[in-house]
């Protein structure tokens, strides 16, 4: 019997997790990536144990040990005093209560290996500067027209094209993303350029008024990617979703803050000379998915930010891009129910889940940036509860 095929709209982490789930699950894959190459931006992301168990499944344990750092520890620190408010230790804790590891990489890095493992499958075919326009899908099968006038027929559509996803807005005919008026400004630093007492292997998140910041080493220690999020309007220079970014426009957003976070900002080198200065990503999001139509109808599912873009203040966008491609390519797998209800039962297992994600990264950001007695109640409950508030065994935990 021939090979049931899947077709896959986009080549980020989600893209390319559903292709290598899906042929592990014994379906062919035609994959269309807009860009004329793969790749993926100069940043990094967290994994927590629920997608490094994922990864882990897939046979990638090892190649992400070779890629990745494990911090030792998680900390949460006052942007304004400096002091440390609560602390979770990660490392063999993490690895031992989650059966996997919680590890910190460069997004080139996750991507490559990801990619890698698909082009060791196979009956996959991925196709560069091939942008989806649009989906036929006529019940039976489905099809897609590419920018360049490719056509191509499969059993299946998965949209995994991202924020602005053009599956998304063909399937479902929503409202565009809307605008957060919360800025990401992210950079990498070398850590053997940092003075001693700026380098480190653990996690922090320094938390101010309508601010904070994120630092956590990558390559394996050998870098640290620095995110600052701030709230606010970008500024007249800037235009696009990923542009260079300037330090002044930064410090004037953060206002004062302590002496050590200071020396990080500062170390971070300018535009004009370095390719490691400051980037600039206004994000965007959607709400809370409210229903399983809203992730499958028919013959195309919904997969990664196309289906559920979320602000990153719980680390985990590329993390349930993961988790639902290892959904996904389970319900692929079942036997004895249609395409549609394969998909249907896809969307069904996710859609809950993904939007109690998408509400939760809200509210931390809401309590990360808050101000006055908030904070002061926020701060407060960190340092007496520490590592009951900043685990999260709902999520780390395997699905049950
Ligand atoms: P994308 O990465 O957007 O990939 C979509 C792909 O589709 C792209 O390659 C694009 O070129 C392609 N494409 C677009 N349109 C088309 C088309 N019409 N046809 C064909 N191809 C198309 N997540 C975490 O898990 N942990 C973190 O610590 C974390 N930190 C973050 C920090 C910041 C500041 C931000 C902004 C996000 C963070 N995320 C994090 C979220 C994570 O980056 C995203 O959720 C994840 O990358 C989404 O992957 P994706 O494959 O769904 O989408």
């Amino acid at each position: 019997m021939a090979l049931k095929q899947l077709l896959i709209a986009g080549g980020g982490i989600g893209g390319l997790a559903a292709a290598l789930a899906a042929t592990r699950a014994g379906w062919g894959v035609n994959l269309f990536e807009r860009a004329p190459q793969f790749s993926e931006v100069g940043a990094g992301i967290q994994l927590g144990p629920n997608a490094t168990r994922i990864l882990q499944s897939w046979g990638l344990g090892r190649a992400l040990a070779e890629v990745a750092a494990f911090p030792e520890y998680l900390q949460v620190r006052n942007a304004s005093s400096g002091v440390v408010l609560g602390v979770l230790p990660l490392g063999e804790q993490i690895r031992t209560r989650y059966s996997a590891p919680y590890a910190t990489i460069h997004r080139a890095d996750i991507h490559g290996l990801l990619l890698a493992a698909v082009q060791q499958q196979t009956p996959s075919q991925l196709h560069l500067d091939q942008g989806v326009l649009e989906f036929n899908d006529d019940g039976n099968q489905v099809s897609v027209s590419t920018e360049r006038g490719l056509t191509v027929e499969g059993n299946a559509l998965v949209g995994a094209d991202g924020l602005w996803s053009r599956v998304r807005q063909q399937l479902l005919g929503d409202s565009p993303p809307r605008v957060t008026g919360h800025l990401a400004y992210r950079s990498m630093l070398r850590q053997s350029a940092l003075p001693e007492r700026l380098r480190s292997t653990r996690v922090t998140a320094w938390l101010g008024p309508r601010l904070h910041v994120v630092q956590y080493p990558v390559r394996g220690g050998e870098w640290m990617n620095v995110v600052a999020i701030v709230q606010g309007t970008p500024p007249e220079s800037a235009s696009g979703w990923d542009q260079v970014a300037y330090a002044a426009d930064l410090q004037r957003a953060m206002g004062a803050t302590c002496e050590p976070l200071q020396s990080l900002m500062a170390a971070v080198p300018e535009a004009s000379v370095h390719t490691h200065a400051w980037r600039l990503w206004p994000l965007s999001d959607r709400a809370p998915v409210s229903g399983s139509g809203q992730m499958a109808k028919g013959l195309v599912a919904l997969l990664g930010d196309a289906a559920h873009p979320m602000r990153p203040y719980m680390a985990q966008g590329a993390g349930m891009a993961i988790e639902d491609a290892a959904a996904f390519a389970g319900a692929l797998a079942e036997d004895g129910v249609d395409v549609p209800g394969r998909l249907g039962r896809y969307a069904l297992a996710r859609w809950q889940r993904c939007a109690r994600v998408q509400a939760r990264s809200i509210r931390n950001g809401e309590i990360f940036h808050s101000t006055g007695l908030v904070r002061w109640g926020r701060d407060a409950s960190i340092r007496l509860f520490g590592q009951r508030i900043l685990d999260v065994p709902w999520l780390y935990q395997p699905a049950s």
